[in-house]
């Protein structure tokens, strides 16, 4: 009898759908890859925290590389790399393929903004001789998460006469922070009343900027006065040019490791710098791509993609179409033939808040990146949802590669969702799906991620373009 029992456990291996652990699957050596490829990410993720500041660092790592600035109407032949900054806030690199335009393009496609809080135009102000700054929070955020926290201000400021400065405070060792407070608990009854989202407020998102006054002057607002000086003793502004300036407040700490085994980073802006990184290392180890080949880093992901700077604005079509066009192939026959990536992150399964995901249907941490068909909420809505033929191909594509994937849904059906920027590239008709890195604590100030999981973005990445 027992020696004609089936070897179920076969059968399971064999039937079952089981993600595991990448660690159980990957060689150490593999393994110790991973850990090496994310030295590099933290550095990136400390020295690009806005999108102006990720173009930059992007552009400096990409001309090393061989990629020079893109000439519309200019053409192209295969190996070229080229790279279009879109205003100093998005940016597509590529590299010109052996095939024809008309047999479209390969696009990894990820946003380089991140939740924040933005200094509003006229933002100054001193009360009881503390200067403040006012703020408009920029994304999905948890606002009390960002009180009581050091802070840094990063971005450009335009002087009257067109000239730009670029201010960075709070990152170097000896600069100093800044912080936006929260009540003390002693004389917080009213405020626990306050339901969670409403802790704090809008308007108490204002950063303590300064609290000494002018030595002997009689003026009032002397404190203002002094940081206004100081301002522009430093960067040569006056008040005014805060009218003309994105100045940006995002979290004044490093990415560092995570557990005793190191196996996680935490950082700012993993999402989405988690997937954009990936996304360029792979174009920058690229060489003579059989299909012509795009690494799109976006901006206003975080606000819904409107704007010149984001996936809703025709920017990324446009320069597909002049790619084509200079090559005689016409852009909607190059598009319709085209793949992407839409490289955002998506929620990892999170022991203490394990309800609010479907088990079976939840990414989690160290289990590869994670495929998500379609985004969404209620019954799908404002979903661009990847045909079964595009996701049968990414995954054949994935397996024959050996990298680790999963896939993913953003929680249980009806308690939220939320989308990316792949329906603003499917409108271009062109195939796409979401693909990334999980993420616990997805847009508080300091989210985490593992190791082997940004790996395998950068290893899907760069299969898909080799493919
Ligand atoms: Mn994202
Ligand atoms: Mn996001």
């Amino acid at each position: 009898m027992s020696e004609n029992k089936p070897d179920f456990s076969a059968m399971k291996e064999e039937l079952f759908y089981t993600p595991k652990h990448a660690s159980k699957v990957l060689s150490a050596d593999e393994v110790a890859a991973a850990d090496a490829y994310c030295e590099g990410y933290k550095n990136f993720l400390n020295d690009a925290k806005t999108e102006r500041e990720a173009v930059c660092v992007s552009v400096a790592e990409a001309e090393k590389n061989g990629f020079v600035p893109y000439e519309f109407g200019k053409k192209y032949v295969a190996g070229d790399k080229v790279y279009y900054n879109n205003r100093g806030k998005s940016i597509i690199f590529a590299i010109i393929g052996k095939r024809s335009l008309a047999d479209g393009v390969r696009i990894a496609a990820a946003h380089i903004d991140s939740p924040r809080l933005d200094l509003k135009p006229n933002p100054m102000y001193e009360d009881n001789e503390i200067a403040l700054l006012k703020t408009h929070y920029y994304g999905g955020i948890k606002k009390y998460q960002w009180t009581a926290i050091p802070l840094a201000l990063h971005g450009v400021v335009v002087k009257k006469d067109g000239t730009v400065v670029t201010v960075c405070i709070g990152e170097d060792e000896n600069d100093p922070k800044f912080v936006i407070s929260d009540l003390l608990p002693h004389l917080a009854q009213e405020q626990s009343k306050r339901t969670l989202s409403d802790g704090i407020r809008g308007e108490e998102l204002n950063v303590i900027i300064g609290s000494r006054p002018f030595a002997d002057c009689d003026e009032a607002e002397a404190v203002k006065l002094n940081i206004l000086k100081l301002l522009n003793e430093k960067y040569g502004i006056i008040e005014a040019d805060f009218l003309s300036a994105e100045l940006e407040v995002v979290p004044a700490f490093k990415a560092c490791d995570i557990g005793l085994d190191r196996a996680l980073i935490g950082s700012y802006g993993h999402d989405d710098r988690v997937c954009a990184y990936p996304a360029l290392t792979a174009i920058l180890e690229t060489e003579n791509p059989e299909y012509t080949v795009l690494s799109v880093l976006t901006d206003k992901e975080e606000t819904g993609s409107d704007g010149n700077t984001g996936l809703n604005s025709s920017y990324m079509a446009d320069f597909i179409t002049d790619l084509a066009e200079t090559n005689g192939v016409p852009g909607r026959i190059c598009m319709k033939n085209s793949e992407c990536l839409s490289a955002d992150v998506n929620a990892a399964f999170d022991p203490t808040f394990a309800d609010v995901l479907e088990r079976r249907n939840a990414a989690y941490l160290n289990k590869g990146i994670v495929i998500t068909k379609y985004t969404g909420s209620r019954g799908k809505g404002g979903t661009s949802d990847a045909s079964a033929e595009f996701m049968g191909r990414v995954r054949s594509m994935l397996d024959k590669n050996g990298v680790i994937w999963q896939i993913g849904e953003l929680g249980k059906v009806d308690l939220g969702g939320g989308g990316t920027v792949a329906k603003y590239v499917a409108s271009h008709n062109i195939d796409v799906i979401d693909a990334g890195v999980p993420v616990i604590s997805m847009h508080a100030p300091f989210e985490v991620v593992s190791k082997i999981d940004v790996y395998m973005a950068h290893r899907a990445f760069k299969v898909f373009f080799a493919d």
